[in-house]
């Protein structure tokens, strides 16, 4: 039963990169079983899942071509979200998870449209929802699309699966005193321009009063101490 989780709804949020894995480009195999079984583990413990995935590892609006218009490249962008969408389905369905995609533009022959009402359906019933196209509007990133659909789900969290274990005050990659949060506020975030997701996306969580979990996705279990309430990573709240 869900009851016995601080956070049973869960808006998980998986960037384009982390299914990337150690690859320049597309999907690491490897990355996306473990990151599909780390959610049907999650399932199986009886947690609501749904999901928001980038499209960072195809293609990103802000990399278009030179003098390409903004929109038009944003809309390939929302397209490369739908194929890692796919994937991560495919991945579930192995696994025996059953699952929906719903997409923010429609394309029907391959997912659902995005419709709220049957998306929480979903969730109650037991489904992994996958969110594909981003927010379907240019100009906006995933992770709005993330903090958005977690508004609209009512979860309970924001968990932004990531490659790192949290946010931390300088890149610990190429700083050895880099120093990891425990806990952040929102306001801290926007305040010290800490590169946890964007200002929009940010506001949203905020203003919906959703906590927001920085965490990394490829170490076991986190998902499900995550929603036990363990920091497993950053948490950014009020
Ligand atoms: N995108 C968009 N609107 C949205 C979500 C995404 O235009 O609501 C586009 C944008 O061009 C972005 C790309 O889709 O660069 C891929 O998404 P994102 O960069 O957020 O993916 P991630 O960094 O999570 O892999």
């Amino acid at each position: 039963p869900a009851h016995k989780y601080k956070y049973p709804r869960v808006l998980l949020k998986i960037s384009g990169e982390a299914l990337q894995g150690q690859q320049g480009f597309g999907v690491d195999p490897a990355v996306l079983n473990l990151v599909a079984e780390e959610i049907a583990e999650s399932h199986r413990a009886g947690l609501q899942l749904a999901v928001v995935v980038g499209g960072g590892n195809y293609f990103r609006g802000a990399s278009a071509p030179k003098g390409m218009d903004r929109a038009q490249a944003d809309y390939v962008g929302m397209l490369a979200t739908v194929m890692n969408a796919l994937l991560l389905q495919g991945a579930l369905e192995s696994m025996g998870v059953a699952t929906r995609v719903q997409t923010a533009i429609e394309m029907r022959e391959v997912a659902e449209p995005y419709i709220r009402r049957r998306a929480i359906r979903h969730l109650e019933e037991r489904r992994v929802v996958i969110f594909g196209a981003g927010t379907g509007n240019p100009f906006f990133t995933t992770d709005t699309a993330a903090a958005l659909r977690a508004a609209e789900m009512q979860a309970d969290v924001f968990m932004k699966a990531t490659k790192v274990d949290g946010v931390y005050d300088c890149d610990p990659k190429k700083f050895g005193h880099a120093k990891k949060y425990e806990r952040l506020s929102y306001r801290q975030v926007s305040y010290d321009n800490l590169q946890v997701m964007d200002e929009t996306a940010i506001t949203l969580c905020k203003e919906n009063s959703i906590p927001v979990l920085v965490f990394n996705v490829m170490e076991r279990g986190n998902v499900l101490r995550a929603a036990q309430g363990f920091n497993v990573g950053t948490v950014v709240d009020a």
